[in-house]
This record gives structure tokens, sequence and C-alpha cells, in this order.
């Protein structure tokens, strides 16, 4: 089977074979607790498949998944969609390039999500290429149309979201991508989680470097996914990236003085301090644990 971005629809059963095979990744990797999550990939310009409500999404069988239009009247199945499904619906609808979408609770992103923090900081080549900044839709009432309201701001803009105090969304041109977003938002979480959290050091890339990976990104046909903020523009992001005159002139200016902010390693760090710094970082480790 071919997941290239932009192919044409998959097959009805190619589509469901996709979402069967999702559901049960999505589990294994524990990005979903009981019956939580909801896939769905489109098969025409106006119908789509999607998972049901109430069921493992580890344990779906081709007979559970239901065939619906895009204005939500189901076509085909026994089961009911999950209400969740009013937002890809709206995914959908902002952007008809889109043809496949994920919601997962994965633990990592959820907790950003639910810490009320977007994940926007460029720390990994990875996911500046790949999936870009992923930022925050606020709080929304589930099974309302909040919910989709939330999302519609970054649909034709980025790659994912998280939802506040909910969980993470992707979408994409196809299934596979789509799932494979959810994994980078997840990644992109933990190994920010691990960095800013609990070593409390990060190297952030800078504005040259986030510039030269966006210019790769572009140049492989990746249009969405936003600026991460990079290292020169401390904490202010992608507006004040090109308010410090570092595209303009290409002379970066850093407002936080980021060469004392701690984002950068500190070469000359004498042994007392370097004993300091691991005692914290076991202090950190052994804390998580309950220790
Ligand atoms: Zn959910």
């Amino acid at each position: 089977m071919d997941y290239r971005l932009n192919q044409d629809y998959p097959s009805d059963f190619e589509a469901k074979q996709l979402i069967l095979e999702i559901g049960r990744r999505m589990y294994a990797k524990n990005f979903v607790a009981s019956n939580d999550g909801n896939i769905s990939c489109k098969v025409s310009d106006h119908t789509l498949w999607c998972t049901p409500t109430g069921v493992s999404k580890g344990f779906m069988t081709d007979e559970m998944l239901v065939l619906m239009d895009t204005n939500g009247n189901v076509i085909r199945g026994t089961c009911k969609p999950s209400s969740e499904m009013k937002m890809h619906l709206r995914v959908y609808k902002e952007n008809p390039a889109i043809k496949a979408v994920v919601h997962a609770h994965p633990p990592a992103a959820t907790s950003y999500a639910i810490a009320g923090l977007p994940l926007n900081r460029a720390i990994l080549t990875e996911s500046v290429m790949g999936i870009g900044e992923i930022p925050l839709a606020p709080y929304a009432m589930p099974g309302t149309e909040e919910v989709p309201d939330s999302v519609a701001p970054f649909v034709k803009t980025h790659n994912g979201c998280l939802l506040a105090n909910h969980g993470a969304l992707a979408w994409a041109g196809d299934a596979m991508t789509a799932w494979m977003r959810m994994e980078s938002i997840e990644y992109y979480a933990l190994v920010s989680m691990y960095t800013h959290g609990l070593i409390g050091q990060v190297q952030e890339l800078t504005c040259d470097q986030v510039d030269r990976l966006i210019e790769r990104r572009t140049r492989d046909g990746i249009t969405t996914g936003g600026r991460p903020q990079c290292r020169d523009c401390g904490q202010e992001g992608t507006e004040a990236c090109a308010s410090c005159g570092k595209n303009a002139n290409g002379e970066a200016k850093c407002r936080n003085s980021c060469a004392s902010s701690g984002s950068q390693a500190d070469s000359s760090m004498s042994e007392e301090e370097e004993v300091q710094m691991i005692t914290e970082i076991v202090r950190r480790v052994l804390a998580s644990r309950g220790i």
C-alpha cells in the first residue's frame, strides 16, 4: 500500500485497514486509555470511514467501523460514531487537502495540554522539519461546537494541535502520515519534558538554524507547521524573531541575553557547580518516580 501524501483517496478496504492498524498502534503505544481516541479517513470528497465510540481502539474489527458523510450522517455501519467526530469533520471542512485525522491522549503531549503550554520551542531538527510547532487549542467543552471552533484556526497552517486539558489532534493528506504526526507530537513532548523539566537545561536551535531547517522543509514540499521559537528569540517567539532584526539584516540581536540565559551549555562550569547540577538532576529523576 502506498502512503504518499496527496495520493488519490484510498479504497474503502484500504481506509478500513489503515484505521484498524493505526488503532492497534495507538493502543500498543499507550496513546489511549480505555475506549479513548478516534481515527477517520476520507474515501471521497464527501465520505469518510471512522472509528466507533465505546470500543478500545486496539481491538477493533472492520465491521465496527462507520461510513459517514462530511455532514455527519451515518451511511453504513451498526456502531455509533464518537461525538468527537465533529472535530474531524471541521478539519475536513476547513482544509479540503486533509484526508485523515487522528485523535489520541498521549501522556506527554496531554501533560503539555494540561499545563497550558504549546510545543513551540525549536529543540529538535526533525520536529522543526517534520511537524513544526504544535499550537494549543483553548479549552472547549467535550461534545459541543466549542471543540471544532477551538481547532479550526490551525487547520490550514499547522499539522496538528494540542487540545487544552484533553489530548492531541493530528491531520494529514493520508492516514499513515496523520498517525506519524501524532507519534512525532508525542516524541516532541516527551523530549521537551525531559530537557526542560527533568534536566532543566536546553540548547535550543538558533534563528539561523531554524531558518535553514524551514528552508529544507519548504524544499521538501511541506508548507505547514508554522515556526517554532528559536534561541535568539528568547520567550517571544516568531514575531520577536522578525522584530529582533535577524531576518532583516542577517544579524542576530538577542533580546534576552542568550549567553547568560542558561539556554546554552556552560563550558566554564566549576567542579562544584557540576556536582550540584548532577545532584539536582538525580533529585528530580527520583522525585519524578516518587522515590
Ligand atoms: Zn479525546
